[in-house]
């Protein structure tokens, strides 16, 4: 089973692409609904780490969000919790997807290179588009201009993220052309 790591800045485009993946049967494992996930298993933990962020027990992402962007040690106390999570759980349906003799699997993580995990992989696929673009796409799903500048500056610059590519997927153009795109790279790493 080839194994592929799917990664870009913020707004790139990285779960439209996953979306097209499953159009054409490939698996995606999404690393951010597995740390949802992780966010309800451990509602419990968090709620009493950070009573601020949850409201009659339940966890008030939005308001998680913005606590630990703002305080990197009480990031890193919800990454502690989480992480171990996420990863046991990607290597529990990575595990169960080459047991069913699936001949790719991709494995969806926004903070790939950030987390150092590129060897895991038989390769890197990285979604880029201009930074006017994901501003746009992103601000018009809600987020302010300073919270995308204040995400994207925080991680890894699109360009560094570009030049550890194996593959690169541009979406500067429309969904359309993106489809294609993928469905290009699908064909060259199956081969
Ligand atoms: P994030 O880092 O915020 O999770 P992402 O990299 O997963 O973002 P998407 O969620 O796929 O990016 O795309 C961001 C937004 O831009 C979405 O609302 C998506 O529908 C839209 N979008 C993505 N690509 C295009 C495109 N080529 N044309 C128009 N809209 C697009």
């Amino acid at each position: 089973m080839r194994l592929v790591g799917l990664t870009g800045s913020i707004g790139s485009g990285k779960s439209t692409v996953a979306g097209f993946l499953r159009e054409r049967g490939v698996p995606v494992l999404d690393a951010d609904a597995l740390a949802r996930e992780g966010a309800e298993v451990f509602k419990g933990e968090i709620c009493r780490m950070f009573p601020e962020a949850c409201r009659s027990g339940e966890v008030d992402r939005r308001a998680l969000g913005a606590l630990v962007f703002a305080d990197m040690e009480a990031r890193r106390r919800l990454e502690g919790l989480l992480h171990p999570y996420v990863r046991a759980r990607l290597r529990e349906e990575t595990e169960r997807a080459r047991a069913e003799g699936v001949p790719l699997l991709v494995q969806e993580i926004p903070l790939l290179f950030e987390a150092g995990r590129e060897r895991e992989f038989d390769g890197v696929l990285v979604v880029a588009a201009p930074e006017d673009q994901r501003r746009r796409r992103v601000v018009a799903r809600g987020l302010s201009e300073a919270e995308f500048e204040a995400r994207d500056r925080a991680q890894l610059p699109q360009e560094e993220k570009l030049r550890r590519a194996t593959w690169v997927i541009w979406n500067e153009a429309d969904l359309e052309t993106l489809r294609a795109r993928v469905a290009a790279w699908l064909e060259e790493a199956l081969k």
